[in-house]
């Protein structure tokens, strides 16, 4: 199985594949800590998907919706496997929501589920981090989910996965806060496709993030997260205080 990754090395965002302790492009083997991964795919839109798992709409009180629930999280909210994510000053609480990202391949439109699989790239992690203060006062969602580095993305692309067999745990500080099975989806990967295909033309490298799972909660400065999804591996980042 290969996982699609990319890094920067000596300055220059490069291609290759990840290993157990090596980024290897090419012929070259880069130790893990002698490069920096960044964000697997470069997508011209998120399209976030809002209470897809019954477990979560029942955190909040509601039921999963009659139909998909989309959001957009913009381009510039991408951030890298390991970096920091600084906590917005315009917000008091900041959640993390652990979610299997959907990667397209082609550029597409009106795909139907039955094809979905053609157009998939792959699969990678998203923290789908949310001001849910703001997301209740705003009405909207742009800025709530939007803030820069509000989409950490990685740490690879694998391909070929079912995602009905994947299971996400999500870490804070090392304390297991979420763990479901991405079976549980209310709208599958197939579904989605279809649903969101048919309103926006997809493009190659845009993401999909399919919903999170119930335990999300609150976020404060110096907390570490990590997203788990095997055999995609770990989304660790630390969120940090604005500077002063
Ligand atoms: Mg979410």
């Amino acid at each position: 199985m290969h996982r699609y990754a990319r890094a920067l090395v000596a300055g220059k965002v490069v291609e290759g594949f990840l290993e157990e302790d090596a980024f290897v492009a090419g012929d070259i083997r880069h130790s893990l800590d002698q490069v920096r991964l960044v964000a697997p795919c470069r997508p011209t839109k998120i399209i976030g998907v809002g209470r897809n798992y019954a477990e979560h709409a029942a955190e909040f009180g509601t039921a999963p919706p009659p139909e998909p629930l989309l959001f957009f999280k913009p381009p510039s909210a991408v951030t890298d496997p390991d970096a920091d994510v600084v906590y917005p000053r315009q917000t008091r609480r900041v959640d993390f929501e652990g979610e299997l990202a959907v990667v397209i391949g082609v550029r597409c439109k009106a795909v139907r589920a039955d094809e979905a699989e053609e157009v998939i790239a792959g699969y990678t992690i998203c923290n789908d981090l949310t001001a849910r203060d703001l997301q209740r006062s705003d009405g909207q969602w742009a800025r709530a989910k939007g803030f820069d580095g509000f989409a950490p993305l990685g740490p690879c692309i694998v391909a070929g996965l079912d995602p009905r067999r994947l299971r996400l745990q999500t870490f804070v500080n090392g304390r297991k806060r979420q763990d479901a099975s991405v079976a549980d989806l209310t709208y599958s990967v197939p579904q989605l496709v279809e649903y969101i295909s048919a309103a926006f033309t997809l493009e190659p490298g845009d993401v999909i993030s399919t919903g999170t799972p119930a335990g999300v909660g609150p976020l404060q400065p110096q907390d570490v997260v990590e997203v788990v999804i095997d055999p995609i591996g770990i989304l660790r980042n630390r969120i940090v205080a604005p500077a002063s």
